[in-house]
C-alpha cells in the first residue's frame, strides 16, 4: 500500500527539484573536474575512484570493479518496492581538445567530447540528492556508472555478465545532445539506434612489375571490385522497406608506383535494425568477396566482428516517460527522438530489462554548444545537467514514491 498522498509526493518532488537546483554548482564542478581528467575506454581507472569517493560520501553501497571499471551504487529506500537502474557512461575518446576553456582537457590526445563527464557528474548529483531523501523512497534506486561506452565490446556486456542487473525492474539512460536546444527532452520509442558490426578483409594476390600485369594478381584491382560491388548489399539485396549501410572506411595496399602489390586490406562497418538484415549482410559480404577473389584466382580472408545490437526502447516505459516529462518540463518541451544509424551499447541493457533511453538538449545560442559530438571543441550547456537530473529524479519518483 502506497502511504504517501499525491501532495505530499508533489510536495517533496518540489524540495527535491530545489536541492537539484541549490547543487548545480557542484554538479559542474564534478563535470569540469572530469572533464580536464578524462581517461580512455578500459583505462578509467582513476574516474571510477571519483565516482566511488563521491558516492560513499553520500552514503550509498558501492560496489566496483564490476566487469572492469564499473561502479553501482544502491540507494534503499524505507520501505520495500521496485528496483529502478539509472545509468551513466564515464568514458573518454582518443580526440585532442582544441577549446579554450579554463576546464580543457589536461591529458593530451584524451577528451570527454561526448558528454560522459555531464552523464557521470549528473547522475551523481542525482544520487547525492535522493539519498536526503531516502525516507521517501518505496524501493531501490540501482545507480550504474558504466566505463567504455566508446569501444566495442564495450563496458555494458561485462557489467551485465556480473549480474548488474540483479533485482532490476525498469532501466534508464540518459544522452546529452549539442544537436537538441536546452530545455528540450527527446524521447521516442521502438528502435532508436543500429546495431554495429564491423569486417575486416584481407586480399592474398600476387606481386610483381607494373609492366607486366598478367603475370601478377592484382589485389588493388580485385579490391576495387569488391568495394564497388558491396555497395550493392544495400540496393539489390536488402529489402527497401528496411535500413542498411554498408561503409567501407579503410582500403589500404602497394606503396610503389611501378609495383603491383601482394596484399590488399579493408575495413568497414554494417548498420542495421532489424537481426535478419544484419546476418543477411554479413553472408552477403561473405558470398561478393568469395565470387570476386575466386574469379581472379587471389585468396581471402575474413574478420567478421558482431558490435552492440540495435537499441529498441520499450513501449510502456516510453510512453510513461513521455508523460513523466511533459509534467516535469512541459509539454512543448518533450520532443520525438530521432532515429538514428549511430550507435550505443546501453542497448545491452535495454535486451535484458524493460526501460528507455533519451536524449537531453544542451545547445544555447553561444557556437561553442554546436559542435557535434566526437568533436575537438565539443562543449554543452552545462545547465543541462540539472535537466537530466530532474528527469531522473521525475522517473524514480513515478515508481518509487
Ligand atoms: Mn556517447
Amino acid at each position: 500500500m502506497r502511504t504517501v498522498s499525491i501532495n505530499q509526493t508533489n510536495s517533496s518532488l518540489n524540495e527535491i527539484t530545489t536541492e537539484l537546483g541549490n547543487n548545480l554548482d557542484e554538479v559542474i564542478s564534478w563535470r569540469r573536474y572530469l572533464h580536464q581528467h578524462p581517461e580512455l575506454s578500459f583505462e578509467e581507472s582513476e574516474t571510477a575512484k571519483f565516482i566511488e569517493e563521491k558516492l560513499v560520501s553520500f552514503g550509498i553501497d558501492v560496489k566496483t570493479n564490476i566487469g572492469g571499471n564499473g561502479l553501482l551504487g544502491i540507494l534503499t529506500g524505507n520501505k520495500p518496492g521496485k528496483t529502478i537502474a539509472l545509468r551513466a557512461d564515464f568514458d573518454a575518446l582518443p580526440i585532442n581538445d582544441e577549446k579554450e576553456v579554463p576546464y580543457k582537457s589536461q591529458s593530451p590526445g584524451v577528451m570527454h567530447a561526448c558528454g560522459h563527464d555531464g552523464h557521470t557528474a549528473a547522475l551523481l548529483g542525482t544520487a547525492q540528492t535522493l539519498s536526503k531523501f531516502k525516507e521517501n523512497l518505496e524501493g531501490t534506486i540501482h545507480f550504474i556508472f558504466q566505463p567504455a561506452e566508446e569501444k566495442p565490446p564495450g563496458g555494458a556486456k561485462f557489467m551485465i555478465e556480473e549480474n548488474v542487473l540483479e533485482g532490476v525492474d525498469f532501466i534508464f539512460g540518459a544522452h546529452l545532445a549539442s544537436e537538441i536546444p536546452l530545455g528540450k527532452v527527446a524521447v521516442g520509442e521502438g528502435f532508436k539506434m543500429a546495431a554495429v558490426d564491423k569486417f575486416e578483409i584481407m586480399i592474398e594476390g600476387k606481386g610483381g612489375h607494373g609492366a607486366k600485369p598478367h603475370e601478377s594478381i592484382d589485389p588493388i584491382v580485385i579490391g576495387s571490385d569488391i568495394v564497388s560491388a558491396l555497395q550493392k548489399i544495400v540496393s539489390r539485396k536488402t529489402d527497401p522497406l528496411k535500413s542498411a549501410v554498408v561503409t567501407l572506411g579503410v582500403f589500404q595496399s602497394g606503396n610503389a608506383f611501378n609495383v603491383i602489390p601482394d596484399t590488399a586490406r579493408l575495413e568497414g562497418t554494417v548498420r542495421t535494425f532489424d537481426e535478419e538484415v544484419r546476418k543477411n549482410v554479413k553472408d552477403q559480404i561473405y558470398s561478393i568477396v568469395e565470387g570476386i577473389t575466386t574469379g581472379f584466382q587471389a585468396t581471402y580472408k575474413i574478420d567478421y566482428l558482431f558490435g552492440y545490437p540495435a537499441l529498441f526502447n520499450h513501449k510502456t516505459e516510453t510512453e510513461v516517460v513521455k508523460g513523466l516529462f511533459e509534467e516535469a518540463f512541459n509539454e512543448s518541451a518533450v520532443i520525438d527522438l530521432e532515429t538514428s544509424m549511430g550507435a550505443e551499447d546501453f542497448s545491452y541493457f535495454l535486451q535484458e530489462k524493460p526501460g528507455t533511453y533519451f536524449r537531453v538538449g544542451a545547445q544555447n545560442d553561444n557556437e561553442a554548444t554546436h559542435y557535434p559530438h566526437h568533436h575537438p571543441r565539443f562543449d554543452f550547456d552545462e545547465r543541462a545537467l540539472l535537466h537530466i537530473e530532474k528527469a531522473f529524479v521525475k522517473i524514480v519518483s513515478h515508481y518509487l514514491f
